[in-house]
């Protein structure tokens, strides 16, 4: 049974962090899963419109699903900074 860990990963019965769509494992519960995601980094400055207008050193990050693509999760972050793992433990 998959246990549901945020709007798009489940745990799933391998205890392989998994895309809720397509099943795509990321790898192990308790282990940082971002870095098997594929990453998208790009300037925030006028990503979110005007109150992002003044923040030129900071990079809007997005993870997606290498299975299906879909939009897993973002985070915030100066050039150079590592992820912001969240590790996950049943
Ligand atoms: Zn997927």
């Amino acid at each position: 049974m998959n246990v549901r860990i945020s709007a798009s990963l489940v745990v799933n019965d391998m205890g392989q962090i998994a895309c809720m769509d397509c099943g795509h494992e990321f790898g192990p519960q308790g282990k940082p899963w971002k870095e098997a995601a594929q990453i998208d980094e790009a300037p925030l400055k006028g990503s979110g419109g005007h109150p992002y207008s003044n923040a030129s050193n900071i990079l809007l990050r997005r993870f997606y699903c290498p299975g299906c693509a879909k939009l897993i999760d973002t985070e915030t972050a100066l050039h150079g900074d590592p992820f912001l793992n969240d590790i996950v433990k049943l």
